[in-house]
């Protein structure tokens, strides 16, 4: 799915999944933060850094900041949706997260961990809204992927990682 001209070589250690917080379509503003996004159709299109440019030991000029403290070695990995959405009481707004590129960035990111060679865990693919309890570094506290709009029964940061890394891992074992 993920063209492999968008993954040159570069050592990566996690890919990170955020939501836009925008419409369903990649801006120019979106793709300046992401190396992947996901428009609400399941559309994959490129962002405008390139994954070397977070690669380890040291990103460099024209990184993809998608992560306070934590680009190094991250891939930013964005699903276009969320605008005009409230956590409490939520509303998922006229852009609300699709099943279509939430099953769109599963298997982006199978593509993305067979390339680096990522092992699926809670340290190594995990949200945005997973990054300070799993990896210890604090955040701004920005809503990030702490519900699913198309099966609200998936509420916490925790259960949206737990089920995104549970189809990532299906999807790798049959790559
Ligand atoms: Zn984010």
């Amino acid at each position: 799915m993920i063209p492999s001209d968008w993954m040159p070589d570069a050592a990566i250690a996690r890919i990170i999944l955020h939501w836009t917080a925008g419409s369903h379509k990649a801006t120019d503003f979106d793709r300046k933060h992401y190396h992947v996004l996901i428009e609400g159709d399941g559309k994959p299109v490129k962002g405008f850094p390139s994954i070397a440019a977070n690669s380890l030991p040291r990103a460099k000029s024209g990184y993809a900041a998608h992560t306070l403290n934590c680009n190094t070695g991250s891939i930013g990995l964005s699903m276009c949706a969320m605008a005009g959405s409230n956590e409490r009481p939520f509303k998922p707004g006229s852009y609300p997260l699709t099943k279509s590129q939430w099953d769109a960035a599963s298997t982006a990111a199978a593509d993305l961990c067979k390339r680096y060679k990522i092992s699926v865990s809670p340290k190594t693919v995990l949200s945005h809204a997973e990054v300070q309890a799993n990896l210890g570094i604090r955040q701004r506290g920005k809503w990030d992927i702490a519900i699913l709009p198309f099966d609200t029964a998936f509420d916490t940061a925790r259960e949206c990682g737990d089920r995104f890394r549970a189809e990532v891992a299906a999807k790798l074992a049959r790559l």
